[in-house]
């Protein structure tokens, strides 16, 4: 099974979820990157989905799109942020991909007549297909996340094959727990015991963690340290304060300030290929942090339905994507979430637009609040207030430009309307057939696509070149039989596909409008601290100048 020499850092939760362990994860590869080694995150998602696709972003978060177009966790964009590599399919699983390769293999007589069982037939399913993502990446150490936190049913299995490769190769694989300790308010005092609790949980399991990054409101103290050593048979220098901090870039230079990679890499008894440079991170984590000037910016969505929490989950690319290129241009973005159902009712008038220095509508789906988006394309076209419209917000300014400016009054996407006089926004029959026979998983377009640009557009100077990949994730296009008549109406389709059937980019003038532009891919996917996106540099740059001459 495991082989011999590759190291396996697994990262388990415990207490609860949603304390940073994606964020974790991608901090340690991280530093383990910068000591020169390649490194290949991986995420396990322990629900029976096969793909993250088919699932609703108020509950699920977003759906992350890898260039392949595997439709993925949004964890794992995090890790291509932080580590600004492109992921390949064998860096995700869920137990349902997992199941399914099973099950297809006992149909096909793949395992000769024998039971078949969860171990050990699944278990090495799952260590076969760590193995094979060390092997396509060409890695050194591979950082795995085990989603749920240890006490779950789901993600047991997971543990037990972590076990085994630890116990075959008990050097070459590391136990990291990412743990809370609250600090319960009446009380005053950090707590310790539920990570104890953990801690036995994962033994019970056959498993001693190796190190403990203890996640908390505020910084560990020597005492907690000491005592979650004794308890939890971890030694105090093992034990990594990971107290709340402004943002999460910071935390790999806080590891380090832990000396996290020396630690991790004496466990696992490997030396350093280079001294760790994490200089210019640095530089981008104190742009983001000292940037005096905002610039506010409003999101108009709806996927807000279940409060603050999931609101920022839902669209997290697009998110990180602002601030990136606010780092680039030295400003901090203030995000403001305007409801789209609020404009339709009449809650929040168009007016309140006029704060913005930018407005951007993101990707979405079905019939709710597309009224409200329409409203407000068309005001801040009208209003010149730069606008960013993200694969809907693209398609939804194109029918909002075919309805007003190309006297297609009924103009609409069949998405919402198969019955319009004027379907602007299609599917495309092979789509079409998906949808009749209900097939929707991975159907969609998805992953990357190149596109041609035009000159003299916003586009091609934001990008400074002619062509470009960007990952999708939709099934409806501009309809090619309305391409002369939008473009007749001023509409400026500045990128194309190669064979010229697909519009990617729509845009006005600059003389007509300072930025309006919507894509029909999906850019917030390839930003990058490092390398922010082209066109949310470009937009944010229209929106400090509209803010300025404002
Ligand atoms: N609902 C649209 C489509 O399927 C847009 C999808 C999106 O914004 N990602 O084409």
């Amino acid at each position: 099974m495991a082989k011999k020499g590759h190291k396996y850092i697994f990262v388990v939760g415990g207490v609860m979820s949603g304390v940073g362990k994606g964020v974790a994860t991608s901090s340690i590869a991280k530093i383990l990157q910068a000591k020169g080694f390649i490194v290949n995150p991986i995420k396990i998602d322990p629900y029976l989905n096969v793909d993250a696709g088919t699932m609703n972003p108020t509950e699920h978060g977003e759906v992350f799109v890898l260039r392949s177009g595997l439709e993925t966790d949004q964890d794992m964009g995090n890790y291509e942020r932080f580590l600004d590599v492109d992921l390949r399919d064998e860096d995700y699983m869920t137990s349902g991909m997992v199941y399914k390769t099973v099950i297809e293999r006992e149909r096909a007589l793949g395992y000769k007549g024998k039971f078949v069982e969860t171990i050990p037939h699944v278990r090495d399913e799952i260590i076969q297909r760590l193995e094979r993502a060390a092997e396509v990446n060409g890695s050194q150490i591979s950082i795995i996340e085990i989603g749920g936190t240890i006490g779950d049913f789901q993600n047991a299995l997971y543990i037990e094959a972590a076990r085994v490769m630890e116990m075959q190769h008990p050097d070459d694989v590391l136990m990291v727990m990412v743990s809370y300790l609250p600090v319960p308010n009446k009380i005053g005092e950090m707590k310790t015991k539920p990570t104890q609790n953990a801690v036995r949980q994962l033994n019970s399991y056959g498993i001693q963690p190796d190190l403990i990054i203890a996640r908390s409101e505020v910084v560990l103290d020597r005492r907690r340290k000491e005592k979650l050593a004794i308890w939890c048979n971890v030694r105090a220098e093992h034990v990594i304060s990971a107290p709340d901090i402004e943002s999460i870039y910071e935390v790999p230079l806080n590891f380090e300030k832990d000396n996290l990679s020396d630690i991790i890499l004496d466990l696992l008894k490997i030396r350093a290929r280079r001294k760790g440079d994490l200089t210019r991170w640095r530089g981008f984590v104190r742009r983001t942090l000292k940037a005096k000037k905002t610039v506010p910016i409003a999101i108009v969505g709806k996927y807000f339905d279940t409060g603050d929490f999931v609101l920022a989950d839902a669209y997290i690319s697009v998110i990180e994507a602002i601030k990136f290129s606010g780092a680039k241009l030295n400003v901090k973005p203030v995000l403001t979430w305007l409801d789209s159902k609020d404009f339709e009712n009449g809650a929040l008038p168009l007016s309140e637009l006029k704060k913005y220095g930018g407005v951007i509508v993101p990707g979405g789906f079905g019939e709710t609040g597309v009224e409200g988006k329409l409203k407000v394309i068309q005001y801040v076209r009208e209003h010149k207030i730069p606008y960013f419209g993200l694969c809907y917000g693209m398609q939804l300014a194109v029918v909002e430009y075919a309805r007003h400016l190309a006297g297609l009054k009924d103009a609409h996407t069949t998405e919402i309307n198969p019955k319009t006089a004027h379907p602007v926004i299609w599917v495309m029959p092979a789509q079409k057939k998906n949808i009749e026979e209900r097939k929707y998983g991975g159907t969609m377009r998805l992953g990357v696509y190149p596109a041609y640009l035009k000159k003299g557009t916003i586009a091609r100077a934001a990008y400074g070149k002619e062509i470009v990949e960007e990952r999708h994730r939709h099934r409806y296009e501009v309809n090619p039989e309305y391409i002369k008549k939008l473009e007749g109406a001023g509409l400026v389709f500045s990128g194309v596909s190669p064979d010229k059937v697909l519009m990617e980019i729509a845009e006005l003038p600059k003389k007509k409008h300072p930025f309006f532009l919507g894509t029909q891919f999906h850019p917030e996917f390839q930003a990058r601290p490092l390398h922010p996106h082209p066109l949310f540099t470009a937009f944010l740059a229209a929106a400090i100048k509209h803010r300025r001459s404002n």
